[in-house]
């Protein structure tokens, strides 16, 4: 039984990750079938014989876990420190309320269900009685309400800041941590991106979860987040404070409401179980629409890859020759390159676009 509850809980933890996945090339039914079912991409990969080369190694997820935990070492002491010098939260701070589950370190709380209700209870408390809020929660967990990504979206927030506001109104700052080192106006700017994406599905998830629990005129979701990275060569918290959100959030609103449309027309009733073989090959077997994305985050980029060279896709040249060619193959491109007469106006006017007529 504990071992279930893990597996679902594991399953749930991924809602951010797979709406990512999912986002990285929303047109290919695969993709959205994998990330509605929770069933990976390399478990699909493998079934047809092809050497799954993405995911984090185990040497990074255990890096970033123990640079998560250490933040939350007495009281949450580092991140608030961190926090203050960055004026996301005032000098002598106070307050600091562990929802972590015990299998991600926390010390209180056992369960998936207990951890959604404590949020739930955290939440209307701070709303009736702000001055009881605790400056810094760590994981408050949130259950995607509308359903999206079948069958059910937990997500679980990094840490959160409670400040007062305008008339003592709780105001919420979302936060990612990353165990990316922060090189100041040399950080990676994909990795800046990705932290910022995710804390955009983060604030926009807190934001319904208010909305739902009738909440919304009580506390107020800031619209900027924080990024909690490292020192370059060390596991000292460096904050970036004042992130704005506004267009992460906008793109997880618009992406929730796209993959749940199009999750309901690919989902059967009868293929709600993860890592169930039918399930995989239901993912196998789906259209696909394969892109240059793909290639950064899709084990079966190779097949996908190789079904558009037999095809003679244009998309095989890239996203430029694709949108330049459309579905003129590429031998005939090559051709009427040559010199070859064109058949018809789509033809004459790519001879034109290629500076040929
Ligand atoms: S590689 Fe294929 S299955 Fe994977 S996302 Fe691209 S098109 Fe879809």
């Amino acid at each position: 039984m504990a071992e279930v509850d893990e597996v679902r809980q594991e399953a749930r933890r991924n809602t951010r990750a797979r709406f990512e996945q999912w986002a990285k090339n929303p047109s290919c039914d695969a993709n959205t079938l994998s990330a509605v079912h929770n069933v990976r991409l390399d478990a699909a990969a493998r079934e047809i014989g092809l050497s799954p080369s993405f995911g984090q190694s185990p040497f990074a997820i255990a890096r970033g876990n123990r640079f998560e935990a250490g933040l939350f070492v007495e009281q949450a002491a580092r991140l608030r420190q961190a926090l203050e010098t960055k004026g996301c939260l005032l000098p002598s701070s106070s307050g600091f309320l562990d929802l972590r589950l015990k299998m991600n370190g926390g010390q209180n709380v056992s369960t998936v269900d207990e951890a959604l209700r404590l949020t739930q209870e955290w939440l209307q408390r701070i709303a009736c009685d702000p001055g009881t809020a605790e400056s810094l929660v760590a994981a408050p967990m949130i259950r995607i309400p509308k359903g999206v990504i079948l069958p059910e979206a937990l997500l679980i927030i990094d840490a959160v800041t409670v400040t007062l506001g305008d008339a003592m109104r709780p105001r919420v700052t979302v936060g990612e941590i990353k165990v990316f080192p922060d090189r100041g106006g040399h950080t990676e700017p994909h990795q800046i991106a990705t932290a910022r994406a995710q804390a955009g599905v983060y604030r926009h998830a807190l934001e319904l979860a208010v909305l739902e629990l009738g909440l919304a005129g009580d506390i107020d979701i800031a619209t900027d987040g924080f990024l909690v990275f490292t020192w370059p060569g060390s596991n000292s918290p460096s904050v970036r404070a004042g992130e704005d959100l506004t267009y992460q959030a906008i793109r997880a609103e618009r992406g929730f409401q796209r993959l749940e449309e199009v999750a309901h027309s690919l989902v059967r009733t009868d293929d709600f179980a993860a890592d169930n073989p039918t399930l995989i090959q239901r993912v196998l077997d789906a259209d696909t629409n394969y892109s240059e994305a793909c290639l950064s985050f899709c084990d079966l980029a190779p097949r996908c890859h190789k079904h558009a060279l037999d095809a003679d896709d244009a998309i095989v040249l890239g996203m430029e020759a694709k949108r330049l060619l459309g579905e003129t193959p590429v031998a005939r491109a090559l051709e009427l390159l040559n010199g070859a007469v064109p058949v018809d106006d789509r033809e004459y006017d790519l001879q034109r676009q290629l500076g040929l007529s």
